[in-house]
């Protein structure tokens, strides 16, 4: 298989690339993204005859349909480490929580968010290829808060890469700062920035455009690559999960169609669902779900992606506060080619908006409808469900907005839960309490568990007694100079 470029080729840049390729230098022509020349497909009896398959089995099987021009022997390490999570034989187990609703676990990593479905698998391959070519590799992030950890976490003491990683100071849950500050990888750099997200993503960027930066990486032999979800390598393994949780469903109950429902931010997630249902997943339709940063709803129901008079606001579901959604362009790739995407992507950065066709708009909701609710909905989900024994964090209660409001048929659906309640404990709290107070982390573990009786994971739990070992919160101007004096030790 070979990977294209969505936004056409500008006659530097190879036309058509492998996947090795394509995650090493994530980046393509007029910075467009990669996308798979073709998707395999999956006929009816994939489905009936993968029921005995073991989640690792099942991603083996797809991943070779996807001819990647990676040695099985890799493959087979780099999904190896499925077994570290909870469940060894099933990491995304399928829970019944009404009659047609199903949530698909996907947080039961080592940093407990759905980012280490990706990740985990992904930076192994990365450092494989980077150790194979003898090219050293710096990884930079910028993270609201759960992409940090489990890039840490997977790239911790690899070969041939570094990690640097921003993180808003003051803008993430005490857990993911100390799941990130903690961190003891001789490889990884965790820096603090003044200001919120934007501004770190934006610190990364000029990074990037630094020529005095590139000159100093040249010196030093060192490449650049990310780990967002801009990168294909990630993408790959997040259209699993989906088709694993189809098959766990029809081992619970007979239907030969679905609701997909996906809390959504960067659109990683939702692009996985998108390519499973092309592949031949029966998914009836996917459903996003959104918090009032509510920009995917507005295009899904009027065609229109809008950045002016929008600001990012602050919620309880972090990872979802975005405005620029970057894998939307890949499925606007997909369904109207390259040059239409291309003039799209334009309009959203000359114009700060773009603006679909009537025509352009049934097409994208073929496949998805969208929906948002506010933080008051998602605490009275939490609540709602906690009384019935069942505990979601904050985004994976959105998915509930969806669920109530946007299916049209009576049809089995499945809500990808991607975080776990631990990650997001004063929120929790204020749920089940319905109060507004605020209490630290380490205060709203503890009595959360006390009063719902639920355990909180040793890798949490300990984070409280760690050193801290990354204790820099810095000025933006003082970034580049951080990361290489971090490159040269
Ligand atoms: C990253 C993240 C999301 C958003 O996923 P996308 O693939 O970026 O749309 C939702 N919930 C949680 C907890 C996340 O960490």
């Amino acid at each position: 298989m070979k990977f294209i470029e969505t936004r056409g080729n500008d006659g530097i840049k190879p036309k058509e690339v492998e996947f090795s390729y394509a995650l090493l230098n994530p980046s393509a022509s007029f910075g467009g993204l990669y996308v798979p020349d073709f998707l395999p497909k999956l006929d009816e009896n994939f489905f009936e005859n993968a029921k005995d398959k073991s989640y690792k089995e099942l991603t083996k099987a797809i991943l070779l349909k996807f001819c990647i021009d990676i040695d099985e022997k890799t493959i087979d390490k780099a999904i190896s480490l499925y077994d570290d999570f909870d469940d060894s034989k099933n990491p995304v187990p399928l829970k019944k929580i009404e009659k047609d609703l199903y949530i698909n676990e996907l947080f039961h990593g080592p940093t407990r968010a759905f980012k280490d479905m990706a990740l985990q698998p992904f930076g192994y391959i990365l450092s494989d290829l980077a150790k194979k070519q003898g090219q050293n590799y710096l990884i930079l992030a910028a993270t609201s808060g759960d992409t940090g950890p489990a890039t840490l976490d997977t790239f911790s003491n690899k070969d041939n890469i570094k990690v640097a990683c921003m993180y808003p100071d003051g803008g993430t849950s005490d857990v993911q700062r100390l799941q990130m500050v903690t961190q003891d990888g001789k490889n990884l750099k965790v820096l603090g920035i003044v200001g919120n997200f934007d501004d770190a993503q934006n610190a990364l960027k000029t990074l990037l455009a630094s020529s005095s930066f590139k000159d100093e990486l040249q010196k030093q032999n060192i490449k650049l690559s990310a780990a967002n979800s801009v990168n294909f390598g990630r993408i790959i393994f997040q259209i699993i999960y989906h088709i694993f949780g189809y098959i766990s469903l029809l081992k619970q109950r007979k239907t030969d169609s679905f609701y997909d429902i996906i809390p959504s931010g960067n659109f990683g997630n939702a692009l996985g669902a998108y390519y499973a249902k092309k592949m031949g997943l029966p998914i009836k339709k996917i459903l996003i779900a959104s918090n009032i940063n509510n920009i995917l709803t507005d295009l899904i129901d009027t065609g229109v992606y809008d950045l002016r008079q929008r600001e990012l606001l602050k919620t309880t579901s972090p990872a979802m506060d975005i405005l620029i959604s970057s894998n939307v362009e890949r499925v606007l790739f997909d369904k109207f080619g390259g040059a239409r995407c291309k003039e799209l992507m334009e309009d959203l950065k000359e114009k700060k908006f773009y603006k679909l066709t009537a025509d352009e708009l049934k097409k994208l909701r073929e496949d998805f409808d969208a929906v948002y609710c506010d933080d008051d909905f998602a605490k009275n989900t939490i609540r709602k469900y906690a009384k019935k024994d069942y505990i979601m964090d904050p985004h994976t209660a959105t998915t509930l907005s969806a669920y109530e409001n946007l299916r049209t048929e009576n049809l089995p659906s499945i809500a990808c839960s991607t975080a776990q309640w631990t990650k997001f404990a004063p929120t929790m709290l204020n749920a089940i309490k319905d109060d507004d107070l605020v209490y630290s982390d380490e205060v709203a573990l503890d009595e959360f568990s006390k009063t719902l009786h639920v355990r909180i994971p040793e890798s949490i739990s300990n984070l409280f007694d760690k050193k801290v070992l990354h204790d820099k919160v810095v000025d933006k101007k003082d970034i580049e100079q951080e990361i290489l004096n971090f490159l040269k030790q």
